[in-house]
């Protein structure tokens, strides 16, 4: 007997099949960054299934750090959004609602009430300490934080930063390293044409810096960062990228692992080698890498900010799992630097009632399932992106591992572990977040913010000038409309 015929006899008909036409699989997605809407998108591709999945963002505005982490100057990697856009847009049954945050605004069990899968894709919103004396400092910041606040993310706006010195070190070789030293590089002609935010580009205007060193704690060999974003940094006009010849001679542990090496750890070093055969030009920044150096402590000058960097040398020595690991020489140094700026990674942030390892810095989980301590399976809870695996991979990546968390997601319900149950109305949940006091921004309450970025970003010749304040967004996002009303996305 089908739900329409119960209706009509009076009897009580056994809830539909769920991931029927009549009964569609209901997914939350709890983060709107590349790894959540790359789920979305590989349930959506999939005909088999139909599907009725919601994104949750705690911003007014999609795309995680797409928006709030991706350079300025990276505009075509930015470009992704536009997938995701197109995929949001042409998807029935499809719906966004930012300025929602699980654990603040819902609960996860709240969610459980209302969806028959849940997927986090929260990210790595903290960063990793140095763990040094003298951290936090003034003038002593998690890049970030920096980047952050370049980027316009509401979190970061409030934060200070004093561009009237002259040396920064900027503690670690990744690719995000490279990103802050090159926005600290580069003129503010260059940048003002990029969507940096408005309040970054005033302030980086002042910027008297001369001298800008990278550190790492390993050698040229073991560097994360790629080299294409290297070698940005031999084109930048007003900075030069330095590196002492010798900090490039290889101990023999790291001749052997270059031979294995894949090709960009080549190509890195080709680039170094480059770089040093430069020499600074009267007026250039100049922008300094080294390696197999360790920060010791942060000491304070006399106004109580940032006044040196103290540095360990390190020497590589072979690790039983056959890495490469930095051993402190014991000789040490002290380096005159006014701001440093820790690019040493990220980690995730527990969230109430979710398994969290707070070693890794994941939500605990079995290959993209989520599971407790003792890796007993949380069913039909799934995590994707930095989330689960920590802060590695770029956005393609997850693209595939996403894809893979959504086929565990379509084999659960295959194998008969959705239970068929009534669930309330589809607007139920957006209903009671109102209730909360809660406005919810919808895709079509984003789009209109968009324009409205897009057409400001145009007076000064930029991509975007991003909104910064979340009650400036969402009343811009409202724009008169009662945005309490989800809509559906079509
Ligand atoms: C500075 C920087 C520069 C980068 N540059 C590049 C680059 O040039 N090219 C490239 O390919 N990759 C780049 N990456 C890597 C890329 O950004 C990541 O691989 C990718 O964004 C990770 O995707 P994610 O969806 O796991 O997390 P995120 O993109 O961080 O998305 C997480 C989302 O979850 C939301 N969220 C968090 N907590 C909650 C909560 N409790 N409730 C609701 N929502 C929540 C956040 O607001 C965010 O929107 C860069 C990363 C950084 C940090």
């Amino acid at each position: 007997m089908t739900a329409g015929e119960a209706k009509q006899t009076g009897q009580s008909a056994a809830p539909a099949r769920v991931g029927s036409a009549e009964r569609p699989l209901r997914v939350a997605i709890v983060g709107s960054g590349p790894a959540g809407f790359f789920v979305a998108l590989a349930l959506r591709k999939q005909q088999a299934v139909p599907t009725e999945i919601d994104i949750f963002d705690r911003l007014p505005t999609p795309y995680g750090l797409v928006r709030g982490g991706v350079a300025p100057d990276h505009q075509s990697i930015k470009g992704v959004t536009k997938v995701f856009e197109r995929g949001a847009t042409t998807a029935e049954g499809f719906r966004f609602f930012g300025n929602v945050e699980l654990g603040v605004d819902v609960e996860l069990q709240t969610l459980g009430e209302h969806y028959d899968q849940i997927v986090l894709a929260t990210g790595n919103e903290a960063s990793r300490r140095l763990g040094v004396p003298g951290e936090g400092i003034a003038r002593c910041t998690p890049a970030a934080v920096f980047v952050g606040w370049y980027n316009g993310h509401p979190d970061y706006v409030e934060a200070q930063f004093d561009f009237s010195v002259r040396r920064v070190a900027i503690v670690g070789h990744g690719n995000v390293a490279i990103d802050v030293a090159r926005i600290l590089a580069k003129e503010p002609t260059e940048l003002a044409a990029t969507d940096i935010a408005t309040h970054a580009l005033d302030q980086l205007a002042g910027n008297t810096l001369e001298e800008i060193v990278l550190l790492g704690r390993r050698g040229p060999v073991q560097a994360a960062f790629t080299p294409a974003e290297l070698k940005e940094l031999g084109e930048l006009s007003s900075a030069v990228p330095l590196v002492d010849p010798e900090d490039l001679a290889l101990d023999e542990h790291s001749a052997a692992q270059l031979e294995q090496a894949p090709k960009q750890v080549q190509r890195n070093l080709e680039l170094l080698r480059e770089f040093s055969q430069r020499e600074a030009q009267p007026g250039q920044r100049r922008l300094r890498l080294r390696f197999c150096v360790s920060p010791k402590e942060i000491v304070a000058a006399a106004d109580g900010g940032v006044g040196g960097l103290r540095l360990g040398r390190n020497r590589l020595e072979p690790t039983p799992e056959g890495q490469l690991s930095a051993v402190d020489s014991g000789v040490a140094e002290l380096l005159p630097v006014d701001m440093v700026l820790s690019a040493i990674g990220f980690r995730g942030q527990p969230l109430p009632g979710v398994p969290f390892d707070p070693e890794q810095g994941v939500i605990r989980n079995v290959e993209g399932r989520i599971c407790d301590a003792d890796e007993r399976l949380w069913t039909n809870h799934y995590v994707v992106g930095w989330a689960q695996s920590g802060p590695r991979g770029l956005i393609g990546a997850h693209k595939r591992a996403s894809a893979q968390v959504a086929e565990l997601m379509l084999e659960d319900l295959a194998a008969g572990r959705v239970p068929a149950r009534e669930m309330p109305a589809r607007d139920a949940l957006p209903q009671l977040l109102a209730e909360r006091g809660i406005e919810l921004v919808t895709f079509d309450d984003w789009r209109r913010l968009d324009a409205v970025e897009r057409d400001r970003g145009q007076r000064r010749g930029a991509p975007r000038d991003k909104l910064t304040d979340v009650d400036e967004m969402l009343a811009v996002a409202r724009d008169g409309a009662p945005s309490s009303s989800a809509t559906e996305m079509s």
